[in-house]
């Protein structure tokens, strides 16, 4: 495939940078510090900018001692390693993370508990660790907020409803010349005089994507931002980028996902430290339960025959539960903490759960066969995997998944079922980068004038650390802006192959 060279530029920077989320504020305001004309696309309308982060939990990621951390994030790469001048690139500016906000005028606060925080604390360096957000509330989209004022303060050009869509190479030395962009269906092209950095994250609502790279899931949904498709990875796929990460993702929870709302409800029975006086079960597609419905995963990942892998989704999931469950508050917590839901849909759950009941969310049957029947599973065997839980319920002890939390029977009815899905936060595949922020080819050369940050690739391979992503985001979005701006302007020194660019 080949992308023309426009006739004209209609816009013009010296740094472009493809996405306005964490990764593209770090990469926007360092470049801007550093003496460069900087010019933003945001495919997302204004108002629905900042991607995941603007819904995240809003922690970002600081370390002080450079060799726990290279030693904790080589543990939680384990047998998916990544590159040792990665890893410390890594480390040694994520040490830099609260200096910098601080430098920009944030308030730098570390999360309390801080301990409880640090996901897998039996790996090596694991108390590197420290959570931090700006501001004295966490959540709410603070940090964000933080960083979307640092952007707005400065002279950058933000176009919104203007996503990337194809990347223009020079076609014979391969340099990255700019970006041709859609701005209300028709072609924008801007001139990147310096380099263009791809900070538009993962391919969360991209269902092709997630079939083909998300292992044993047929479909996928999040509770982030609508607006990733992966467009990023497939820019830079078709100027010869190599990929990598593509398999890791934080995800799979189990949620609720209607066609109504963009992203998925997080169903309060479901979380692990939440005990409701009601009884509840997960089933698979054959009626029985595969899963402890009450464990905390690891952003996804848990632990089996000695080893973390990734939680079971049999699709379609249902979580079948009582009328003593139905009656006792909500079954969603509308809280506006984080998630594109609760913060940016902003759906009103009702107190009772019956406008739930009416618009068909809920199923409901006055017996267990009945439930079963209407949600298409053989009702002998949902009757059985009920009887069965109850049994676990009287002997205190559940032998096959070692639930320990709500071991309440399901008692009377009427009877209830949710249909759950997949649901995820976001991916962490995407092109490869090197130390230096820059996409790479599949024989490691960069793709000249192109780098990335954020969960576009990001550097975790496997296990997750909690707020990694946005700590992440911030360090390589400053270093792939320093070397982004350290370039020499290309119209200085040559005119461009003028007939066509290939990748
Ligand atoms: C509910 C939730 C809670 C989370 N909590 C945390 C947390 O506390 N700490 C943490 O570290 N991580 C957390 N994560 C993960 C984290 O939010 C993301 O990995 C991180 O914010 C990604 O930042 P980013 O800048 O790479 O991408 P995003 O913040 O997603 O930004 C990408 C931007 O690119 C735009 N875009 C997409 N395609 C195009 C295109 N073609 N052209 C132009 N623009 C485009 C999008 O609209 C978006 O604005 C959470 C995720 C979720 C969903």
């Amino acid at each position: 495939m080949s992308v023309s060279l426009p006739e004209k530029w209609d816009k013009e920077a010296d740094v472009v940078v493809v996405g306005f989320g964490g990764a593209g504020a770090a990469a926007a305001i360092t470049a801007h510090d550093l003496g460069a004309k900087v010019l933003m696309l945001e495919k997302a309308p204004a108002g629905e900018e900042g991607g995941n982060t603007r819904i995240a939990g809003q922690g970002y990621l600081q370390i002080y001692d450079v060799d726990k951390a290279i030693a904790y994030l080589n543990a939680l790469c384990g047998r998916y390693p990544v590159p040792q001048e990665m890893v410390r690139a890594w480390a040694e500016e994520v040490r830099g993370n609260n200096d910098w906000v601080a430098s920009i005028g944030g308030d730098p606060q570390e999360h309390q508990h801080q301990p409880e925080g640090i996901e897998f604390p039996e790996l090596p360096g694991a108390d590197c660790t420290h959570k931090f957000h700006h501001g004295d509330v966490l959540g709410y989209s603070n940090t964000w907020k933080f960083f979307e004022a640092a952007v707005k303060r400065r002279p950058i050009e933000i176009l919104y409803e203007s996503p990337g869509r194809e990347l223009i190479q020079d076609g014979i030395t391969k340099e990255i010349l700019g970006v041709r962009a859609e701005q209300r269906g028709k072609p924008l092209h801007v001139k990147a005089r310096k380099a263009v950095v791809l900070t538009c994250g993962g391919f969360e609502n991209n269902q092709e994507m997630i079939r083909n790279y998300l292992p044993g899931l047929p479909y996928c949904y999040t509770s982030g931002t609508p607006h990733n498709d992966g467009d990023g990875i497939k820019m830079a796929q078709r100027v010869g980028a190599d990929l990598w990460h593509m398999n890791n993702f934080a995800g799979p929870s189990m949620a609720l996902k209607v066609p109504e709302y963009k992203s998925t409800f997080s169903m309060t029975p479901l979380h692990y430290t939440h005990e409701m006086p009601g009884g509840m079960i997960v089933v698979g597609p054959d009626a029985n339960r595969f899963v402890n419905e009450k464990l905390k995963p690891k952003h996804g990942k848990i632990r089996r025959n000695g080893q973390w892998c990734q939680m079971p989704a049999p699709c379609p999931m249902f979580m079948v539960f009582d009328h003593a469950l139905f009656t006792c508050g909500p079954l969603y917590d509308m809280k506006p903490v984080s998630g594109w839901g609760r913060i940016m849909e902003r759906y009103e759950w009702s107190r009772d759960n019956s406008a739930e009941l009416r618009r068909g969310w809920i199923k409901r049957a006055e017996t267990v066969a009945g439930l079963a029947a209407s949600l298409g599973l053989n009702p002998g065997a949902l009757e059985e995997s009920v009887r069965r839980w109850n049994r676990v319920c009287e002997s205190g002890e559940d032998a096959e998944f070692g639930r320990s939390k709500m071991l309440i029977p399901i008692g009377r009815p009427p009877f209830y079922a949710i249909e759950l899905s997949p649901s995820m936060l976001n991916t962490q595949g995407g092109p490869r980068r090197n130390e230096h922020g820059q996409i790479v080819r599949p024989d490691n050369t960069p793709i000249l004038r192109l780098y990335s940050a954020g969960e576009l690739g990001s550097i975790y391979s496997h296990l997750y650390q909690g707020t990694g992503n946005i700590g992440e985001c911030l360090a390589f979005g400053r270093i792939s802006a320093r070397n982004a701006v350290a370039e020499s302007p290309w119209d200085s020194r040559h005119a461009p192959a003028a007939d066509e660019a290939t990748p």
